[in-house]
């Protein structure tokens, strides 16, 4: 037998929510629990964006069903934890079912001593961490349930804790940085009461795993407004549980070229990074970069100023530790560590030759040489002198294409040395060479010649050549290759307006 516990809970009249912005596999989920006779509502995250007019991330679903009772009226599901949530397979599609549930006291500031489930909902939404997360939607009655003003502080951008805001944070540390987060990633702002809840009980927070911070950290990371974000941990207290380095830079004065701290100078650098929506990885390495610098710090009597001499490797050894603890990706970890060790090339304006610029590439990796310039960039607005020189900016991006640019070589033909040999049954030696420089001038003229069959053509007739006729062909094929080589570079140098 079914059974349907009607709620008592009535909607709240409210702005209307298009049905087309709802994942259609969401909305089947609510569909098919409503038609097995429970209760179902859209809950948390996608509720507040839906109301925001954000599109959500992930699509989670309630209900007053047991995972015992949602597991059949699907097809495909899975379940392996212990909070009851069924996953809902559709296509690629996940969808997450949970029932609604109540959460026994926090013992340890991290998890509930037990989850158990409700039937009613009231239960399920009092559980969550902020008002505007704590709001339901029945797509299908279209009811919105709001028992805590969740709309009221979304249309206020205010970030408020469900209950006793106190008690909240001390059940779960990582709930004080998610406000934080929200905050940033919203544009909203937190309420004082909250607020000074949460001042008082942040040291809840250094009980929570250095994952669960790391990816509410990310996220902060990811926002439009990573700098106040951080600025604000620092302000609350929160920044030694996350980043405690960054803090033995905030009273580190730089030298005359500064006019920041070097903790300013960081988050400077990082908003940058997300003004111009750079990467994940440029952003952290933008925020990392001058890490090094309170412990590099020395007074030059000559110079009469400071001087950071090696900053960049103490940075790297310091962020690859920061970014371990944090159990980053390995490649993530590699990448960032990269340009921390490799962010003063670019500044160092009289270094910067063709050859170094390769072993730059080298160093940092082709795919990532644009990052490594772009760090630079956010390095200089973080500085307060936003505008790189343009001239010198133009010719370093000219000068790496420049290095980028595929060689034209006798690599580029569809044929090579060892297969001349075989087809020709010519021994290793200068012969073969000859052929494909000859081979290549053709190619340079008329591209379209680069074909197997026709390359084998050419080479049965260079073959029965005279050795000497043949050389000079292969010099002349040499000669076209460089003559075309500076082609390239010089479009290069125009195309940027650089000489
Ligand atoms: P996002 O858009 O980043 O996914 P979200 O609000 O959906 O944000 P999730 O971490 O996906 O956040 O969690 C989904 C919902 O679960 C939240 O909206 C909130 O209602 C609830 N929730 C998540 N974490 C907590 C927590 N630590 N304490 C209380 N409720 C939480
Ligand atoms: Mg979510």
């Amino acid at each position: 037998m079914k059974l349907q516990a009607k709620s008592t809970i009535q909607g709240v009249p409210h702005q209307k929510i298009s049905t087309e912005a709802i994942k259609p596999e969401a909305l089947l989920v609510v569909q098919t629990l409503r038609d097995g006779g429970y209760e179902a509502y859209l809950v948390g995250g996608c509720v507040r964006d839906l109301i925001i007019g954000r599109t959500p991330k992930d699509w989670d679903v309630t209900t007053n069903a047991t995972p015992e009772q949602i597991i059949p009226l699907f097809e495909k599901t899975f379940y392996e934890n212990s909070f009851g949530t069924v996953g809902v397979v559709l296509d690629t599609e996940v969808i997450e079912v949970t029932p609604y549930r109540i959460e026994s006291e926090y013992k340890d500031g991290r998890r509930p001593e037990s989850v158990s489930f409700s039937t009613k909902i009231e239960d399920d939404l009092k559980r969550r961490d902020f008002t505007m997360n704590a709001l339901a939607y029945c797509p299908i009655s279209d009811s919105l349930i709001d028992l805590f003003d969740g709309i009221k502080d979304i249309k206020d951008k205010t970030v408020r804790a469900v209950g006793d805001a106190e008690q909240r944070f001390r059940e779960d540390g990582l709930r004080v940085l998610r406000a934080v987060r929200f905050a940033a990633e919203l544009g909203f702002t937190i309420n004082k009461e909250t607020e000074k809840a949460l001042y008082d009980s942040r040291e809840t927070l250094a009980k929570i795993a250095l994952e669960r911070i790391r990816d509410e950290f990310s996220k902060i990371i990811m926002s439009d407004s990573p700098m106040v974000s951080i600025f604000m941990c620092q302000k609350l207290d929160i920044l030694k549980y996350i980043l405690p380095e960054l803090e033995e830079g905030l009273d580190t004065e730089q030298n005359q070229a500064h006019s920041y701290t070097v903790f300013e100078h960081l988050l400077r650098s990082l908003q940058c990074a997300a003004d111009k929506k750079y990467p994940f990885e440029v952003r952290l390495a933008a925020l990392l970069h001058d890490i090094g610098k309170p412990e590099s710090r020395r007074f030059s009597k000559e110079k009469g100023d400071y001087t950071f001499y090696g900053h960049e490797v103490i940075g790297a050894r310091m962020s690859k530790k920061i970014l371990e603890r944090f159990n980053f990706p390995r490649k993530t970890i590699e990448l960032i560590v990269n340009y921390v060790r490799w962010h003063m090339f670019f500044s160092d304006t009289e270094q910067i030759t063709l050859s170094a610029v390769r072993r730059m590439i080298a160093n940092v990796g082709r795919e990532n040489i644009w990052n490594l310039m772009n760090l630079r960039i956010c390095d200089r607005v973080g500085t307060g002198r936003p505008k790189e020189n343009p001239y010198r900016l133009r010719k370093y991006t000219a000068m790496i294409e420049q290095v980028l640019m595929d060689p034209i070589s006798v690599g580029m033909l569809k044929i090579d040395g060892k297969h001349l040999m075989d087809m020709l049954h010519v021994e290793p030696g200068p012969k073969i060479g000859f052929i494909l420089s000859a081979i290549l001038e053709q190619v340079i003229e008329d591209p379209s010649k680069n074909e197997l069959p026709k390359l084998e053509e050419m080479a049965r007739k260079m073959n029965e050549m005279d050795i000497q006729e043949l050389k000079t062909l292969a010099e002349k094929g040499k000669k076209t290759k460089e003559a075309k080589e500076k082609e390239a570079l010089e479009a290069i140098l125009k195309k940027h307006h650089v000489s």
